[in-house]
């Protein structure tokens, strides 16, 4: 794994925080798009890639090479009318494709056997990062098993808390603000 709700989570969470603060919701929900987007790779090991292929999970859809090709593909489609290289173009584009790379970045955490093909298409091995923190992916079919939830139960604890915690700054201050007394209007006797 990690979980697809976690990319998605991360890739919308970054979306927001590269956008503010004037985040819109469609930047939002191409950001998650882009964050789950490199699974959908599983295709290749449907049609027959082999378990280390570049074609086939974890292999060139998500390298950064991916992030960097995709990131700008996006850019244009999102943004047809924008000059390239603007500066608005250099932000989206470099969102974009930060979003993509996160997906592989945080797959280099899983504690399985399959590794990420970082620098495909020029170099096939398959990378991890030298802490394996997160269970790998749970399958539809043991989706009510304990190693899922344990696996869902670590990425909301160290990847989603804190993530949204940093997100939704601004709103948690706020309703802070909004909750407590304002200093001027508490009475010390
Ligand atoms: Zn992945």
């Amino acid at each position: 794994m990690p979980s697809s709700f976690t990319h998605a989570f991360v890739g919308g969470a970054l979306g927001k925080v590269c956008f503010e603060p004037k985040t819109s919701r469609r930047i939002i929900l191409i950001t998650i798009f882009l964050g789950v987007m490199p699974d959908f790779d599983v295709v290749g090991n449907w049609l027959g890639a082999g378990p280390n292929s570049m074609l086939g999970h974890r292999g060139i859809t998500h390298s950064l090479f991916f992030a960097a090709i995709v990131g700008a593909i996006a850019t244009k489609v999102v943004a047809r009318e924008l000059p390239r290289f603007s500066r608005r173009w250099w932000r989206l584009y470099l969102t974009f494709s930060f979003v993509i790379a996160s997906h592989a970045f945080l797959d280099m955490f899983n504690y399985g056997n399959l590794g990420v093909a970082l620098f495909a298409p020029f170099d096939d091995t398959r990378y991890f990062f030298p802490i394996r923190l997160i269970v790998d992916a749970p399958r539809v079919e043991y989706f009510i098993q304990w190693r899922t939830l344990y696996a869902l139960a670590f990425e909301v604890t160290f990847v989603w808390t804190p993530l949204a915690l940093y997100t939704w700054r601004g709103e948690i201050f706020g309703w802070f603000a909004d909750v407590l007394p304002e200093t001027d209007s508490v009475q010390y006797s």
